[in-house]
């Protein structure tokens, strides 16, 4: 490799230095390669490719580093390819509802731009100001609002994408339908850049729902938190936000929430409707508080106004750091069961827990059975423990009939349990997927899919 940034840099390439760019928000470690480069349009990917393919180096793409699986870390060395610099909207078209970007663009800064056009492009995850589109395409993120909008998949009409052998392709359609051929794009959706790098995106806008409304139920505990969830779905209500939070979420975020709690809650349901009339948002914002507190809620607040809404969510968005105040670390588990298995999944967290003597806190987007589950840990012997706990955890959502990731990603952290979730027929059937886009296993090795057992 002492070559490499040298062979590089002949190429025309920007090489930047490793320092920022050898951990990201998974907790996995340092993995520093060994040269960076950030690419500033397709022909450069194309150039990365082609040289990664004749010297037999590896490539991991790097959107913003705020992944939470270790997807985008150079594991085995080689060079980091960043899209960051590629953050260009190329087009908002208000008449196809179609708009066009690199890979590099932050979320945020896209939203802001199809709002300001009357548009709505309506995934969020909670990383929604330093993320980017590329990242959130290759892990298929979702965030609160997928519960009534669904997830960046549904939102993914075409990419262009440079293939392992440094070939452009460009697969979908820019017409809302399409069903011609198999569909590459969506194969590329939640590959964790293991298949292609994507250098565009053609993506599907909605109309801009004109009210929003937003309120937080207070419960004595956690359990009536996932009852109240249980009851807004069973009246028929779809919020475009359901998310819950714990009593050990709630006590350790509160000195710091720029929200404040009342005093003896345990649990708490944030929600939120939208549509096109005042009216009728605000009547099913009553309707989902009025089952809130048939399941037992304390006290109901609607947002009031615009500043009280935004404190609920920066309350919401600040949980995932406020837990580094209670341990100096954590796992964070995101699996998702089916809906009607969530007051099942937060006793089990609790339990496994009690178990291993690890504090736990468990919050997120109750509302599609998606919650972020952590354990939390400090000296060495609870690290050992929450091994085996993270271990118990995952068997628990499984055998609930659900999943050990429902939008993280499985990368680098969540490998070792695929087998838990996948037979070892359909894991053969990726393997071979990504043997047909990369047979030397160059682009973003190792990561989703686990080493074949040893014969
Ligand atoms: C505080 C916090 C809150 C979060 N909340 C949510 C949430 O609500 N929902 C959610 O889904 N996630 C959430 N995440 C996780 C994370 O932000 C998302 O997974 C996001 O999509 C990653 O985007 P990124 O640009 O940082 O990608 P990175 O972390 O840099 O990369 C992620 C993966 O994408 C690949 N990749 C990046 N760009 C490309 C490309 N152009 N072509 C091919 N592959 C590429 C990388 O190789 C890697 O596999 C959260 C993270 C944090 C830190």
């Amino acid at each position: 490799m002492r070559r490499l940034g040298e062979d590089l840099a002949a190429l025309g390439l920007q090489l930047v230095d490793i320092e920022n760019y050898q951990s990201d928000e998974s907790g996995s470690g340092r993995f520093p390669p060994h040269a960076v480069v950030q690419a500033r349009n397709a022909e450069e990917v194309q150039a990365v490719l082609r040289y990664a393919r004749e010297h037999r180096v590896p490539v991991t793409p790097w959107g913003r580093g705020s992944g939470k699986s270790g997807a985008a870390l150079a594991e085995r060395g080689g060079i980091l390819l960043s899209l960051e610099k590629m953050d260009r909207i190329l087009e908002v078209s208000r008449e196809d509802m179609v708009c066009v970007v690199e890979p590099g663009v932050i979320l945020q800064t896209l939203q802001t731009a199809v709002e300001a056009q009357g548009l709505f492009y309506p995934p969020d995850p909670n990383s929604q100001a330093w993320c980017s589109l590329g990242g959130n395409l290759a892990h298929n993120a979702g965030g609160p609002r997928a519960l009534k909008y669904g997830v960046t998949r549904d939102y993914v009409l075409g990419v262009e994408a440079v293939l392992p052998t440094g070939e452009l392709i460009k697969a979908g359609h820019r017409s809302w339908k399409g069903v011609a051929g198999y569909d590459i794009t969506q194969l590329l959706v939640g590959s964790e850049g293991t298949l292609a790098v994507i250098t565009k995106a053609m993506l599907k806008l909605i109309p801009l729902p004109r009210a929003v409304s937003t309120m937080i139920a207070f419960f004595p505990d956690e359990d009536a938190a996932a009852l109240g969830v249980q009851k807004i779905f069973g009246a028929g209500l779809l919020p475009r936000a359901c998310e819950l939070l714990d009593g050990p979420t709630m006590r350790y975020v509160s000195p710091k929430a720029p929200f404040k709690f009342p005093d003896n809650v345990g649990g708490a349901l944030i929600v939120e409707h939208d549509g096109n009339s005042d009216d009728a948002v605000m009547e099913e914002l009553a309707k989902s508080g009025e089952m809130c507190t048939e399941a037992g809620a304390i006290d109901v607040v609607a947002a009031q106004d615009e500043a009280q809404r935004r404190r609920i969510w920066e309350t919401r968005r600040m949980i995932s750091t406020a837990l580094m105040s209670v341990r100096p670390f954590k796992i964070s588990e995101d699996v998702a069961v089916p809906r009607g298995q969530l007051v099942e999944l937060i006793r089990r967290v609790r339990g496994i827990g009690e178990r291993y003597g690890l504090p736990t806190a468990c919050y997120g987007h109750a509302g599609d059975g998606n919650l972020h589950a952590n354990l939390l840990f400090g000296s060495a012997e609870e690290r050992e423990k929450s091994h085996a706990a993270v271990d118990d955890l995952l068997q628990a959502a499984i055998d609930l009939g659900g999943t050990i990731t429902g939008e993280h990603g499985v990368g680098m952290a969540k490998r070792a349990f695929l087998a838990k979730e996948q037979s070892p027929q359909l894991i053969e059937l990726q393997r071979r997927i990504k043997h047909a886009f990369d047979p030397e296993n160059l682009l973003n090795p190792g990561k989703i899919l686990p080493e074949r057992p040893q014969a």
